[in-house]
């Protein structure tokens, strides 16, 4: 399989390191300059950049948070004055700032060529067509991808989200070949599939990249079995870049980290202290080629595993292991991690809508049990009976293989579970007061 970037990819670790140094030190001595975040950061723990000598010397500094960069809305952590930047992306700010990500033009020609290297992992090269369904517009989800196809010489169909009918047309219609998507997305181009009457194996679809949300093996083999095609995983990480941070090759064990660009760090979510390789824990990125907004410790949020095993493609970086959610977020129940935001992906792919819901986690003698409060329309209350159980058994079942617990679905009425998170928490953990 062709690597796009076979210099920077196959690196000899040592010279990586060596790179990875020179980097970090160029990036340390910016941020000092431009920042006066980091210039408070380092003062603080009498931190000069010039003190970084070996790699080893980066955990010494203090970590970046995503709670930092919404403070600094909107431009406090930019590295260069705003003339130099061409593009600005943001995240929602839900809630609180949003944080503002600027790009300098040699942080744009990096980015599509970081994109082009993890597409062309995947098996995407200059005779394909790809569709992108991702959100073009603040995010940077669907752009990173973008310019990478546009520089790998394939053809890109930027169709942005939604329209789910045109989407399973433009598919059949244009000869589309790899799928960029969110993987329940993909699932639900596959139910639209069905209800077209459009057969997935008559398409020419080769290959999908997912990204954009925790997601499983099972997953993975329901899409590709639908499908007909081979599923990617990637990483993308917008406050880093957006995609391109990694990317799985062909041999799909870890998503290869484009390590001369980002420094990882695995951690102790909770003392913030280092992991060893192979230890599941909270990422941390270091960017160490970012001109606009370079980032020095920043913690992802996103738990995973990082391996520096040789791997059969020839790539030299380490993987990243699929992301397993979200420390700030998982729930443990009955032994099993939950992520909310994986019950509402459910939720919204049976509802076809944004669903209002709520998890009610509680224990029963020893037994923990998960009940997922859902405000359904009117109509459900007043059906007959046996469509509002039917209904009940399939949501049930769908949330059952999503989360891999199987929970009590409660209907309430509608209006009845606030969407403001303060008068109603996403989670409401009984265990916890008992
Ligand atoms: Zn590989």
């Amino acid at each position: 399989m062709p690597i796009f970037d076979q210099d920077a990819e196959q690196m000899d670790r040592q010279e990586l390191a060596q790179l990875q140094l020179e980097r970090l030190q160029v990036t340390l001595h910016r941020v000092y300059k431009n920042v006066k975040f980091y210039k408070r950061q380092f003062d603080g723990i009498g931190f000069l950049p010039e003190d970084c000598q070996s790699l080893d010397d980066l955990p010494r500094l203090p970590f970046t948070t995503r709670h930092d960069l919404a403070r600094a809305y909107p431009y406090e952590m930019f590295a260069v004055p705003l003339r130099e930047v061409v593009r600005i992306h943001s995240s929602t700010g839900s809630p609180g700032n949003p944080i503002v990500m600027g790009y300098t033009c040699r942080d744009l020609r990096a980015w599509a060529k970081l994109a082009a290297r993890v597409l062309t992992a995947a098996g995407v090269d200059r005779d394909d067509v790809v569709q992108v369904t991702l959100s073009y517009g603040l995010l940077t989800s669907a752009f990173g991808i973008h310019y990478g196809v546009e520089l790998l010489g394939a053809s890109v169909i930027p169709t942005g989200p939604g329209a789910t009918f045109r989407q399973v047309q433009i598919m059949r219609d244009y000869r589309v070949t790899a799928l960029v998507s969110t993987p329940s997305y993909a699932l639900v181009l596959a139910d639209q599939m069905d209800d077209q009457g459009v057969d997935a194996k008559s398409l020419h679809l080769k290959v999908a990249l997912l990204a954009g949300e925790p997601w499983t093996e099972e997953m993975r083999r329901e899409i590709e079995a639908r499908l007909f095609l081979t599923a990617h995983d990637h990483y993308a990480l917008s406050e880093a870049m957006g995609p391109g941070v990694a990317g799985e090759c062909e041999h799909r064990q870890g998503m290869h980290l484009n390590e001369d660009h980002f420094l990882p760090e695995i951690i102790d979510p909770h003392t913030g202290a280092p992991l060893p390789p192979g230890e599941l824990g909270e990422l941390v990125i270091t960017t160490i080629t970012k001109e606009g907004v370079p980032l020095v410790r920043f913690r992802t949020g996103d738990l995973c595993r990082l391996s520096f095993d040789p791997c059969p493609c020839g790539r030299t970086t380490a993987r990243l292991s699929r992301i397993a959610g979200r420390c700030d977020q998982v729930v443990i129940v009955k032994g099993v991690n939950i992520f909310p935001g994986r019950v509402g992906q459910v939720l919204a792919n049976v509802l076809g809508e944004d669903p209002e819901y709520q998890l009610v986690i509680g224990r029963e003698g020893h037994l923990d049990y998960l009940d997922i409060r859902l405000a359904v329309r009117e109509g459900l209350f007043f059906d007959k009976m046996t469509v509002q159980r039917t209904f009940l058994e399939r949501l049930t079942r769908k949330l059952s293989q999503g989360i891999g617990i199987r929970p009590r679905v409660k209907l309430v009425e509608p209006g009845s579970i606030s969407r403001d998170r303060e008068t109603s928490p996403l989670v409401v953990d009984l265990r916890s007061l008992a």
